[in-house]
């Protein structure tokens, strides 16, 4: 089989990918490990900057988030007792988040994908990289038992921070930098209408806690925990009961709870790769980075990593020129460096650390009592939170 541009990996990075070059005429072809109910069995982020919805507007993909998608304006931020509300819309001039599950993303890309015809390969094992560093890439994956190989002119390795593409680059040639936090987010998600109409993130002597929501009658709620937590010590009751005590009393007593259908426990770690292009070979979204989920950060950054590499490979086969895919990576690192900064930011104001002393306790205090007064402090928040411009 031939292509334009191998993509590995079916999340968000590689069918938004896939989308915009096939709305331009570029041919690819998508892998996956995995098949595609497992892929929309899992449950991730759900705040969408404005630059991610204009880029799934292009993509002809956001057809549901419009109708669906819960604009917001601010978010609270809960220390002391109180809140703190971050007039998102007005400390920018207009700039608003939207409220949209990555999993809806996600089944809105494959719903138009599978309209335009073209080809996603699921449950395709052992997907690797060959020759990226010649004109012949090409990528070979095994099915029902039998190995297949797409000839290719790019590959484009958008599958994941355990995925095969990084793995595959000479040592030599790749820098990592990692951070790993000591704790992590116990989550759970409830068809149960949300305490607030805007996310609280809370700072409490118990740990961080985050109330979000993937709709009006769907919660999504976060516990900061020890990494040694397991997940089935953890009954729905004595995760409601944690959780209220985290909370402003006002937003305790509101709490409204559900059975749980879905709970788990995720690390927290910072980790970048550099640089983002090996000859022919990109990666792409997690594949390159991760941050920790608490400046909502994630998803944002694999859709404007998709922006630079989608505007390269345009301007590659429209205009001859390779100006755009050989600044890729520098024009996409300049971004994540950006929002891992954000993210370590936000965590490291938000929790509580075990080796957090009587020193640091009171400088995150005043951090937070100084970024709740002064409108300097707030316009910064305010302005990473909503994304940076591409
Ligand atoms: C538990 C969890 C919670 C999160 N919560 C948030 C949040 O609240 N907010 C936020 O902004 N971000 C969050 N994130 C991060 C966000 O989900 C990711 O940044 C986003 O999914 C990145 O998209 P991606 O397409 O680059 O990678 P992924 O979504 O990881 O997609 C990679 C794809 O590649 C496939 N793949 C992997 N290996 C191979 C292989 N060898 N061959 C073929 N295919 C392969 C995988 O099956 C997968 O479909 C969370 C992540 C996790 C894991």
């Amino acid at each position: 089989m031939r292509t334009q541009i191998a993509i590995i990996g079916s999340g968000p990075s590689g069918l938004l990918l896939g989308q915009l070059l096939t709305e331009a005429g570029i041919d690819n072809v998508i892998l996956d490990r995995v098949g595609k109910d497992y892929i929309l069995g899992r449950v991730r982020a759900g705040v969408l900057e404005e630059g991610t919805v204009g880029l799934l507007d292009e993509a002809r993909s956001a057809f549901r988030l419009h109708a669906e998608g819960l604009p917001h304006d601010g978010f609270s931020l809960a220390f002391d007792g109180r809140d703190h509300r971050i007039d998102l819309y007005e400390l920018t001039g207009g700039k608003r988040v939207t409220v949209y599950g990555q999993t809806e993303v996600t089944r809105d890309l494959m719903i138009t994908r599978e309209a335009s015809g073209a080809l996603t390969v699921y449950d395709a094992a052992n997907a690797t990289p060959h020759d990226f560093d010649s004109s012949s890439p090409y990528v070979t994956y095994e099915k029902d038992g039998v190995t297949h190989r797409i000839d290719c002119d790019f590959i484009a390795g958008c599958d994941g921070f355990h995925g095969a593409s990084r793995k595959a680059v000479p040592e030599k040639v790749i820098r990592t930098f990692e951070k790993v936090y000591p704790f992590g987010w116990l989550g759970l998600l409830a068809d149960v209408a949300p305490v607030n109409h805007e996310l609280i993130y809370a700072n409490h002597p118990r740990g961080f806690a985050l109330c979000s929501m993937r709709s009006a009658t769907r919660s999504r709620y976060y516990i900061q925990c020890s990494l040694d937590e397991k997940v089935e010590d953890w009954s729905d009751d004595r995760f409601w009961d944690e959780l209220r005590r985290r909370l402003p009393t006002h937003h305790a007593q509101a709490l409204k709870t559900a059975p749980s259908f879905e709970k788990s426990i995720a690390p927290l770690r910072s980790f970048v790769a550099e640089p983002m292009r090996f000859d022919r070979l990109f990666l792409v979204g997690d594949a390159a980075h991760i941050v920790p989920p608490t400046g909502a950060k994630g998803l944002n950054l694999a859709a404007s990593d998709v922006h630079y590499l989608f505007e390269g490979l345009r301007e590659f086969y429209d205009a001859r020129s390779s100006a755009g895919i050989d600044a890729y990576s520098q024009k996409a690192l300049a971004r994540v460096w950006k929002a891992v900064r954000f993210s370590w930011w936000m965590t490291t104001m938000m929790h509580r650390f075990p080796d957090t002393g009587d020193f640091d306790q009171k400088i995150q205090e005043a951090e937070l009592d100084y970024l709740t007064h002064s409108r300097a402090a707030s316009t910064a928040l305010a302005e990473n939170y909503v994304g940076l411009p591409f």
